[in-house]
């Protein structure tokens, strides 16, 4: 499972950082970005909340 954002939607709120810290760091332009790919076993399920809990829909999850 690999995670991806789309950094022109993300608007930086922190939100994913928060659920998945595994997966998601916001960068030094305060934008989030993936920093394990393929996403942790172990942190599927946060990668999925985070993904589904995104206020502007900026996380895409790929199966595989
Ligand atoms: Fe950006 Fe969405 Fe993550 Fe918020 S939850 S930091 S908008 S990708």
């Amino acid at each position: 499972m690999n995670a991806t954002v789309d950094a022109d939607i993300c608007t930086g709120c922190g939100l994913c950082p928060s659920l998945c810290p595994e997966v998601f760091e916001l960068n030094d332009d305060g934008i989030a970005e993936v920093i394990a790919t393929p996403v942790p076993s172990d942190a599927e399920d946060s990668c999925r909340q985070a993904a589904e809990s995104c206020p502007v829909d900026a996380i895409s999850i790929e199966q595989g």
